[in-house]
């Protein structure tokens, strides 16, 4: 095979050290540590094939510690996790690629308590017997919604799923066609309906749905009647859809059920900060509805979960259920939730839970930290708007200030702030050829990490 080499490259590749040569080295001491004995073994075997296409064409042999070097980059590469924490400075709260709500110290503190050990999960400890995990958090979320009872499983999706699939397999379920979107991460009502084994009957138009409407297509078929808190997309223009009540009083005089799935299911008044009033969870089960269901992660700010509260008779079916079983939460997010909950009881939700501090962030405050970014790195403090996002609150926005950078290449820049291997990535938003970096999402604390990032990719001395 060498044949075809001169003598110089032959004598060349003749100096390269074997890969058991270079694992007894003091060098590999170290990587073998870290990484284990076989993937640093695999490393080697892939910097020496580079050496040796690099001597063919004339290259010089590597010495020892460039070996090593090359070898660390392979395997930090390898091991490099693709799921790992990031800054959002994008102004969006609940950003749906980025892991929706960030969790409060508390809820974080009960993930690392239950995680580290053992737990009563599914114990009792006064009969020292069998209990289920569900109870733990009833009673917290009956008092703080006014349900007569309730269940959590995974997500609002499985939510949805578990009562359909319980309350309306094989009958109808009546829905507006001014409810048909998708919302984030992918969930399609009309496609979870028609999967749950439920037959969904439309009605209405896409702006205008009345409750004659819904009194037509009744049948002795219909198991609900299905509202869908606007998933994702705003209707503007003249729209029209019967109060909740109305629903309600309807689907009793027929003997059929209502489901409302309120999607991100606030238990506080958004109106409060300056928003549009979004339903909240309590409004629902005081117009009477049977079964609500929302989100653990979008405004509620916990974990990712979903919640069904609603009638007693009910929701003991959906615990009986054999696909609640499949559906079951886990014991790092029943942990998280209910710590989540109890900013709610306690009343401290926006100085505890991160998405309603940042939705409750004054303005004065969100453009000093902008300021005091611009003071490091440059840059000019704007006036722009933070969203809501998680398809809550369509369109709706919180008036803030962001710190925008003007550069040659806006995409090149996020990019890099993007591609950060040692530093943590921060994520921003290219608006009017400028960064923007919106300090309302940029968690409390963050902002040294943010600078040294921001110092990095703009090629500013690093202090
Ligand atoms: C977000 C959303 C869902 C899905 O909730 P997940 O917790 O993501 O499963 C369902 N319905 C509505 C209206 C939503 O907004």
């Amino acid at each position: 095979m060498t044949e075809q080499y001169s003598d110089s490259i032959r004598a060349n590749l003749r100096l390269l050290p074997s890969i058991d040569r270079l694992l007894n080295e003091a060098n590999a001491a170290d990587l073998v540590a870290h990484y284990g004995r076989e993937p640093v073994r695999d490393a080697l075997r892939i910097v020496l094939d580079a050496a040796r296409e690099w001597i063919r064409q004339g290259g010089q042999p590597p010495n020892s510690n460039e070996f090593f070097q090359t070898a660390l980059e392979v395997l930090n590469r390898q091991f490099a996790p693709t799921f790992r924490p990031v800054i959002n400075a994008t102004g969006v709260i609940l950003h749906p690629q980025l892991g929706r709500a960030p969790l409060s110290d508390a809820a974080q503190e009960a993930i690392l308590a239950v995680a580290s050990g053992y737990s009563t999960l599914d114990y009792r400890l006064d009969a020292g017997k069998r209990g289920n995990r569900e109870t733990h958090v009833e009673e917290l979320i009956k008092s703080l919604t006014g349900a007569e009872a309730a269940l959590v499983v995974n997500t609002n999706a499985a939510a949805v799923m578990l009562t359909l699939v319980a309350l309306a397999q094989e009958r109808e379920t009546i829905l507006s066609r001014g409810q048909l979107g998708e919302s984030d991460g992918g969930f399609r009502v009309p496609e979870i309906v028609s999967r749950s084994g439920a037959k969904l009957v439309e009605v209405g138009t896409t702006n205008c749905t009345t409750i004659t409407d819904y009194v037509e297509a009744i049948t002795p078929q219909t198991a609900l009647l299905m509202r869908v808190q606007a998933a994702a997309f705003k209707q503007i223009g003249f729209t029209e859809q019967p109060p909740l009540k109305e629903l309600v009083s309807l689907a009793r005089e027929h003997n059929i059920l209502v489901l409302d799935d309120l999607g991100s299911g606030t238990l506080l008044d958004t109106a409060r900060y300056g928003l549009k009033h979004e339903p909240t969870v309590q409004e629902s089960i005081e117009a009477g509805v049977d079964v609500v269901t929302f989100s653990g992660d979008k405004l509620l700010g916990g974990p990712q979960s979903g919640v069904i509260a609603g009638k007693k008779a009910l929701i003991d079916k959906l615990k009986q259920h054999m696909l609640t079983r499949a559906m079951r939460i886990d014991k790092l997010r029943l942990a998280a939730l209910i710590a989540t909950l109890n900013h709610y009881r306690l009343g401290n939700v926006e100085t505890q839970i991160p998405v309603w501090r940042m939705i409750s962030m004054p303005a004065e405050q969100i453009r000093q930290r902008a300021e005091s970014w611009a003071a490091e790195v440059g840059g000019d403090v704007i006036a722009s708007d933070s969203v809501i996002g998680g398809s809550s609150l369509p369109d709706e926005v919180l008036p803030t200030f962001a710190l925008a950078l003007t550069v040659s290449d806006p995409t090149d820049v996020a990019a890099r702030l993007r591609k950060q291997s040692q530093l943590q990535p921060v994520i921003t938003r290219i608006n009017g050829g400028r960064v923007l970096l919106d300090p309302r999402t940029v968690l409390l604390g963050q902002d040294a990490e943010l600078l040294r990032t921001l110092r990095l990719v703009l090629g500013l001395s690093v202090l």
